[in-house]
């Protein structure tokens, strides 16, 4: 199965630039902190497994991670784009031993701006969609647009947790961009402009590429 990859530090804006793409090529969306916070919403045996680390900003073991992948991936459709995996070299090996890789797109945005950007996100505690305070604000305080249920800050953006996902992003997921440099997938993308930019940057490295 083909598939392209979004690694980028938590708020780079990879599940909007993920979700995008998936839409217009008719891949399947893979974002693996969804599959967890669903799991946890379901109270599943897995979600119960996982909730205390992800509340701590830890990442959650490469098994349950494999483990999500294969029991979520849809046999029928034309590729994934995977957002939130790989994290670690592990990961990675797994993901080229099991996919075609097409691209990988490194979303770059500094550490002081991906926390900005964390700090003013807020989740419906309903539908899951997410909401930004300065750059995608809701029509009204704390409602949801969508299905009007209450935004809430999820757990794991509260500052002691935050700074425990920007910890591993750097420890562990930022050398992805190597090994994926080393194997010529890579394309970096500054993520500091809007949303319809960023994805026109990605459309044309694609369509150059393809
Ligand atoms: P995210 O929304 O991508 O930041 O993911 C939320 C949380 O889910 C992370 O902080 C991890 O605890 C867990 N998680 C998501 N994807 C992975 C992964 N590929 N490997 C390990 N843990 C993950």
């Amino acid at each position: 199965m083909k598939c392209i990859v979004f690694l980028g530090i938590q708020g780079s804006g990879k599940g909007t630039q993920a979700k995008l793409l998936s839409d217009r090529l008719g891949y399947q969306h893979i974002n693996t902190g969804d599959l967890f916070r669903e799991q946890i919403g379901r109270r599943s045996a897995l979600g119960e497994r996982v909730k205390a680390s992800i509340g701590r900003g830890e990442l959650v073991s490469d098994e349950l991670v494999f483990e999500i992948i294969d029991s979520s991936v849809l046999p029928d459709m034309k590729g994934i784009v995977f957002d939130g995996f790989p994290r670690n070299t592990k990961q990675a090996e797994f993901l080229v031993r099991n996919y075609q890789v097409l691209c990988v797109f490194y979303l770059d945005l500094s550490e002081e701006d991906a926390i900005k950007r964390l700090s003013s996100r807020r989740m419906c505690s309903d539908c899951g969609v997410n909401f930004n305070l300065i750059s995608h604000p809701p029509k009204s305080d704390g409602v949801c647009d969508v299905c009007g249920g209450e935004l809430v800050t999820r757990q794991d953006d509260k500052p002691e947790a935050i700074k425990q996902r920007m910890s591993e992003f750097y420890q562990q997921t930022f050398e992805l961009k190597d090994y994926f440099e080393a194997r010529c997938l890579l394309k970096s993308v500054k993520a500091e402009s809007g949303i319809t930019e960023i994805a026109t940057e990605i459309n044309a490295a694609l369509n150059q590429e393809f």
